[in-house]
């Protein structure tokens, strides 16, 4: 959990915002955003993916944002499978 702002150094940081994707133009239907990789992106089908939802820790100071995906480690994991 970050405890300063990358750009301006306050202290005052909202960690952990969930970011939704809403679909429609009347955002009816939302999920988190979230990231894939792809452990073997060339397959047609199944290509042995990782998901990671996003967050956003905010600056309460300057409005800096910086997006988090969960389960960074499974996601590396398939980007280094993916490279191999
Ligand atoms: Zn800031």
């Amino acid at each position: 959990m970050p405890n300063t702002c990358a750009r301006c150094g306050s202290s005052k940081i909202i960690p952990g915002v969930p970011l939704w994707d809403h679909i429609g133009d009347f955002g009816v239907r939302a999920s988190p955003s979230r990231v894939e990789v792809h452990g073997d992106p060339d397959a047609f089908v199944m290509k042995d993916t990782a998901f990671g939802e996003l967050s956003v820790n905010i600056c309460g100071e300057c409005g800096h944002a910086e997006l988090v995906a969960s389960d960074a480690p499974a996601l590396w994991e398939k980007y280094e499978k993916s490279r191999s």
